[in-house]
């Protein structure tokens, strides 16, 4: 691993005005390497390099499926560098490495996906009558700011990336603080498909010093963030003042409903990624189990079965075998999570299953399974560790009530055999996502976004591309 890396601006790497961060291996608690830190200058500088690759109009001019197989270029690209991009994200976040090589896969799929999507974002014709010939085009915003969490670093990045260009936007990424390393790989992607200098810009910085400028900048035209609730009103905030659109992905407190007649052996696998991926640092964790109290024992049971199933060790050790769990991401987040479970015993919460920090150097936090009540912090507040919090319910409305009764609404689940009442709770769930009898089925074919505090807007799926573009109408009056 090299000892310093550089932003990204305009085709260069540079320095970063603000200084340097470490980046620390939470597998080991030791410092893995610098990072360059933009300033609010090297923000600006970014936006102008985007800006001016927008102005020259060398993306837009471009037959769009000459952009979408560049853009599926990246995604190849990536694939054929997975090893060494895996082992940089295992030490920089923490997640076991057979589930940084799920995390390239996903990535590679974005740009997979979005680029064979590049000539379809079509638009109309309106008919006016005979006096006029009508229709809208759909144009890309300009210059689109990219805002990134910290979990799935390549990922997110790959989401809004990928539609980015494929509509024609320039684009400028702040990357998380404490992983921005692997990172690098999207502008070495850009760079060997084709892309023009300043079409891709990546800048780690501070949240509230890079982050906060790059939301703030009058020439961004178009914002995507994902990320916490706070930070998320702090940019919808800056995107008004300079009414600009932006797309908010935010936490998620996400429940399972889980009825009598639901097959609870398929469902231990529900549990075993629903919570325990990523060290349940997922937004669509399944965090809450409502489960009908005639199998409230008989889950715990299971839930504590898998739970204790699970190998936690360095992410680095863990080539392949899904029985693992890694680190979180630092040792902060690891003691606010363990915080919430202790909050949660004293409010009479009782732990199932883990609950503690392994007596080891690193981030590491047992699988916990808590058996709760809906109204404690620990069942309404994300806690983005691999926390699981059951509680039973005696009537279906119950169970919706108490599914509805956070503030978020990411996704939900429903398990039954029974169709007709898996369709109404999908119908009732406030949540940008139902998964029926599959925790996390669907895709990035499908739209992903939330109700609520999850935020707005929607990634993924065609549906994602219409925030990447405005509506031009034109109107032609027609001779004779
Ligand atoms: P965070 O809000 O602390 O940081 C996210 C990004 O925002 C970072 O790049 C950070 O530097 C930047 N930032 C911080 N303050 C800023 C400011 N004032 N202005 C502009 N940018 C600022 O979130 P996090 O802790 O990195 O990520 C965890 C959160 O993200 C969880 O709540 C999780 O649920 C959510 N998340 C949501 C999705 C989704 O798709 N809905 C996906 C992944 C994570």
């Amino acid at each position: 691993m090299k000892s310093y890396w550089q932003n990204y601006i305009d085709g260069k790497w540079v320095d970063g005005g603000a200084g340097r961060i470490d980046v620390t291996n939470p597998a080991t608690g030791e410092f893995l390497a610098e990072h360059a830190l933009a300033d609010a200058a090297d923000v600006d500088r970014a936006v102008q390099a985007a800006r001016r690759v927008h102005q020259s109009g060398v993306l837009t001019a471009m037959r769009p499926i000459e952009r979408g197989r560049m853009v599926q270029e990246m995604g190849r690209y990536l694939l054929e560098n997975i090893d060494q991009i895996a082992k940089e994200l295992t030490l920089e976040q923490g997640k076991p490495l057979w589930e940084a090589h799920i995390e390239v896969k996903g990535a590679a799929l974005y740009f997979e996906y979005y680029g064979n999507q590049a000539s379809t974002v079509e638009g109309k014709s309106i008919p006016l009558g005979a006096g006029y010939f009508d229709w809208t085009e759909n144009e890309p915003f300009g210059v689109s700011a990219q805002i990134i969490p910290w979990n799935y670093p390549l990922e997110m990045t790959a989401r809004s990336l990928s539609a980015g260009l494929v509509t024609g936007n320039a684009c400028v990424i702040k990357t998380p603080e404490m992983t921005p390393i692997s990172n690098a790989w999207m502008v070495k992607a850009a760079e060997h498909a084709g892309f023009p200098e300043g079409s891709v810009n990546l800048l780690c910085g501070l949240g509230h010093e890079a982050g906060a400028a790059l939301s703030a900048h009058p020439d961004v035209n178009q914002i995507v963030f994902t990320g916490s609730v706070p930070t998320g009103i702090a940019i919808a905030k800056a995107a008004a003042g300079n009414v600009v659109p932006c797309v908010l992905e935010l936490g998620g407190k996400s429940a399972a409903i889980v009825h009598e007649d639901a097959d609870l052996d398929a469902f231990e696998n529900d549990i075993r990624w629903g919570i325990y991926f990523n060290a349940g640092q997922v937004c669509s964790a399944m965090s809450r189990i409502i489960v009908h109290e005639s199998r409230h024992e008989e889950l715990l049971e299971r839930a504590e079965k898998v739970a204790k199933s699970l190998t936690v060790l360095p992410g680095i050790e863990q080539p392949e075998g899904d029985g693992t769990m890694g680190a979180m991401v630092s040792e902060a987040q690891r003691d606010r999570a363990v915080g919430m479970v202790e909050r949660a015993i004293g409010e009479g919460a009782q732990i199932v299953a883990g609950g503690h920090k392994l007596n080891r150097d690193g981030a590491f936090m047992e699988p916990t399974v808590l058996k709760v009540t809906p109204e404690m912090e620990i069942a309404q507040q994300e806690v983005f560790g691999p926390v699981l919090s059951v509680m039973p319910f005696q009537e279906d409305a119950q169970a919706i009530e108490i599914a509805n009764s956070t503030e978020f609404g990411l996704v939900s689940g429903v398990f039954t055999r029974d169709l007709d009442r898996a369709t109404q709770a999908a119908r009732k769930l406030r949540s940008g996502q139902v998964f029926v009898n599959e925790w996390f089925a669907g895709g990035i074919e499908t739209p992903f976004g939330g109700y609520g505090k999850s935020g707005y807007g929607r990634e993924k799926g065609r549906e994602a591309l219409w925030n990447y573009v405005q509506t031009k109408n034109v109107a032609m009056r027609l001779k004779g």
